[in-house]
């Protein structure tokens, strides 16, 4: 099964596992960059690993047993599907003691990991859901108009209209004033069909709570069809399509995530050429890990920026929740501190409980210069 957003996550934190433990896979399976040969071993190397970590677990015999089984069960699901798998990432989420088991492809490559918990470990297909924007299409031509649900990666047909506009009658206008009378006659159509698109993709967005809209139509009717629309929604137009009203959705959902893609990475290149610009003018930044990891533990993040799937071992301190490098003593309380095998991952969720901003960039790009991280900082470092 697809991951669809928001809605995997809500049934997956509302599992309730009770007294019992549950299991939490992720394989990175982008065939774009791996081949089936490193993705089969990172398997081999997570469900090796896995299961030295339930055995030296501290849990009762059934629990263990089934964290067992749900390491059999992934591993037999991987084998089995990856030749026909195409999806750039793979998650399963299982308590066989429960009888839960849900795979999930995901439109993303994720970091690999296992995670055995009381509760499933959601946060990366947070992270991933938060990489697509929900996108409303919209398609029209002079008579017609389409709209489309882009959501993740997949298409869903809103809402379509037709208006009574004549088509344009012949090209150098009209003579005399009976022509200019029709063209008025015309644009005052056109106008009123301009008019109804807006007001329904007003109300679309108001309904499914869209991020972006991308336009397409005919004549370079941008400017006028941009005019019509809502202040709300023109700040919300990110780019224009190719597609017309009559194509088929496959084509129409091809070019939408070619624009999402494009647009996403320019963003990203503007985060990181702002990021650069301050740490080199000295401003409000800081960057690499350590320097980073100590602005977050004294609250100074503004907005954390590290590179995608970016993974690196460290220490927490147990009482104050800070992260560190490499300290095996805690600096502020003197206690020794706890082995965190991805402090990255780390670094992001005490980002989000400080209402700080994370935003992940897809390598390669300057940031892996500067140490994979940086932040914004809320005062000059
Ligand atoms: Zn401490």
């Amino acid at each position: 099964m697809k991951l669809q957003g928001r809605r995997d996550i809500e049934v997956l934190t509302g599992f309730k596992g009770r007294d019992d433990l549950v299991t939490s896979f992720y394989l990175d399976t982008d065939k774009s960059r791996l081949s089936k040969k490193e993705i089969q071993v990172s398997l081999k190397n997570l469900l090796a690993a896995a299961r030295l970590n339930v055995e030296a677990m501290d849990a009762g015999r059934d629990k263990k047993e089934s964290l067992f089984r749900d390491l059999d069960l992934v591993a037999a699901h991987v084998l089995q599907s990856l030749a026909a798998f195409n999806a750039p990432g793979l998650a399963v989420f299982s308590c066989s003691r429960r009888g839960f088991w849900l795979p999930l492809e995901l439109p993303h490559g994720p970091r690999n990991r296992t995670v055995f918990d009381s509760t499933f470990y959601v946060r990366p297909l947070a992270a991933i859901a938060d990489r697509f924007s929900r996108i409303c299409v919209l398609l029209l031509s002079r008579r017609e108009a389409r709209w489309y649900e882009v959501v993740m990666d997949g298409i869903k047909p809103l809402d379509s209209l037709t208006s009574d506009v004549p088509a344009k009658i012949k090209e150098g206008g009209f003579e005399g004033t009976e022509g200019k009378r029709i063209e008025r006659h015309l644009d005052a159509r056109l106008h009123e069909h301009f008019k109804k698109i807006a007001g329904t993709t007003f109300d679309l967005f108001k309904k499914h709570n869209y991020d972006w809209l991308l336009l397409g139509c005919e004549d370079n009717h941008h400017p006028d069809v941009e005019s019509h629309l809502h202040t709300y929604l023109k700040d919300r137009v990110k780019g224009r399509m190719k597609s017309r009203v009559t194509d088929p959705p496959a084509k129409v959902l091809k070019e939408a995530l070619e624009v999402e893609a494009r647009v996403k990475k320019a963003e990203e290149g503007d985060t990181v050429q702002r990021l650069t610009a301050e740490l080199e003018r000295g401003g409000r930044a800081c960057s690499g890990l350590r320097d980073t990891l100590h602005r977050l533990n004294q609250f100074e993040v503004q907005s954390l920026v590290v590179t995608h799937n970016f993974s690196k071992q460290g220490r927490l301190c147990p009482t104050h929740r800070f992260l560190y490098v490499d300290e095996l003593q805690c600096p502020v309380c003197q206690k020794k501190t706890e082995i965190l095998l991805d402090v990255i991952d780390e670094a992001i969720e005490t980002a989000f409980k400080h209402r700080c901003a994370v935003k992940q960039i897809d390598p390669p790009s300057r940031l892996d210069r500067y140490g994979h991280i940086g932040a914004f900082l809320k005062y000059k470092a």
